[in-house]
């Protein structure tokens, strides 16, 4: 059995990413969202093991020590990882996994999966992100321009991914990643081993 893919999608808050995903996980059953483990305290609505599992600071340093993250950083004073255990039980029945991540996740992963998939996902300008930021509530004008300088920030690496969506109009966006999962699925050394009778059978 081929292992499944992994798949990294990575973009500044306000870029949509959220919905590209959920829209993607709808279209396509065979890509598993990791839930992600996090210090973080619940924002309203969120349910624990749905959206993350959360956990307090002992907790997590607790799975650190003992290597239960494959992955793992501190964004904005909390901590997130990617419990290693699961992402390796899936992969190896040859199911897909989806990780959300930042940055600093998505470079730890490449480092360990060279041949998981980076996908950074981009608004179509600045302006168009400042606006999707200020229309989400009152926050005032220091709290947009920190969260400007953070998805700047997180947007400076969209270099180190392997594609790159950008979420003018949803409904093309959720395409693009569609058609980059579809694609991956292809590759040869994929289509080896599931194709092997086929495949083998044409090299005499
Ligand atoms: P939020 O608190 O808004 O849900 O997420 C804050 C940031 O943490 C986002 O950029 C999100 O992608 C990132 N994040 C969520 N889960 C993980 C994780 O497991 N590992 C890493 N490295 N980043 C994560």
């Amino acid at each position: 059995m081929a292992r499944g893919n992994i798949f990294v999608v990575t973009a500044p808050s306000g870029a949509g990413k959220t919905t590209l995903v959920a829209a993607l996980l709808a279209a396509d059953q065979n890509v598993q969202l990791s839930i992600s483990f996090t210090t973080r305290a619940p924002r309203g609505g969120e349910v624990h093991g749905k959206d993350y599992h959360f956990i307090d600071r002992a907790g997590f340093e607790a799975m650190i020590a003992a290597h239960d993250l494959l992955e793992y950083a501190e964004v904005y004073g909390n901590y997130y990882g990617t419990s290693r255990q699961w992402i390796e039980s899936v992969i190896d029945n040859g199911r897909d996994i989806l990780l959300e991540i930042d940055w600093q996740g998505a470079q730890q992963v490449k480092r360990i999966f060279s041949d998981s998939v980076g996908i950074f996902v981009l608004p179509p300008s600045i302006d168009t992100l400042e606006q999707r930021l200020r229309s989400r509530g009152k926050d005032s004008e220091e709290v947009i321009a920190k969260r400007m300088a953070a998805a700047r920030e997180e947007m400076s690496h969209f270099d180190e991914a392997d594609y790159v969506v950008v979420n003018e109009h949803i409904d093309e966006a959720v395409r693009d990643i569609v058609a980059v999962v579809r694609a991956e699925r292809l590759r040869q050394r994929t289509q080896r081993i599931r194709h092997g009778a086929l495949l083998g059978s044409l090299k005499g």
